[in-house]
């Protein structure tokens, strides 16, 4: 048995799951319960991005650098005039979408970035895990992400399609002339 204290640092799924359950707790105080949590559910989605960007945004960045920049994602290089050129990543993010044998992914991977010799502006590189994809700046960005809500209510509504029953064929349904 080893006397050194092991300090255990929770799981995201921990850190949500406590969340969740004090968002419920606080919720169940309220006069109604159900509609401080629907409300929760409403609102959620509209502040996070901002309160997270602003808490990524109060962290204290190595110098030279972003405060999104991932430790160790940065690429340093010096060019033919001695010039010395960084990479900036912050941490990537993917959304892996399976069929249902899980046999097929498409894996989609948003990593936000900046190399000075190519933009003036951080850019979001958005692509594929087969490779193809595109930088996006702050309009294209802001493009996207209507398109993509775009696509999300689309899927809403074929999955509605997906319920609708098949008409009889007039063979089966034993129509005449
Ligand atoms: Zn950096």
């Amino acid at each position: 048995m080893s006397s050194i204290a092991q300090t255990s640092t929770p799981t995201s799924e921990q850190v949500f799951a406590g969340i969740a359950a004090t968002l419920v707790v606080e919720a169940g105080k309220m006069p109604d319960p159900q509609a401080t949590l629907a409300k929760i559910v409403e609102v959620l989605p509209v502040i996070v991005p901002e309160v997270l960007a602003r808490a990524i945004g109060e962290r204290e960045a190595e110098p030279g650098h972003y405060p999104w920049c991932a430790p160790g994602e940065c690429i340093s290089a010096v060019d033919d005039e001695g010039v010395t050129c960084v990479e900036h990543n912050a941490r990537s993010y993917t959304t892996t979408i399976s069929d249902n044998d899980g046999q097929r992914e498409l894996r989609l991977i948003a990593q936000l970035g900046h190399d000075d010799v190519y933009s003036e502006a951080p850019t979001v590189n958005l692509y594929d895990e087969a490779g193809a994809g595109v930088f996006l700046g702050a309009p294209d960005l802001d493009q996207t992400i209507v398109q993509l809500d775009g696509l999300v209510s689309l899927l809403r509504v074929l999955r509605k399609q997906m319920d609708m029953p098949k008409a009889a064929d007039d063979q089966a349904a034993g129509v005449t002339a």
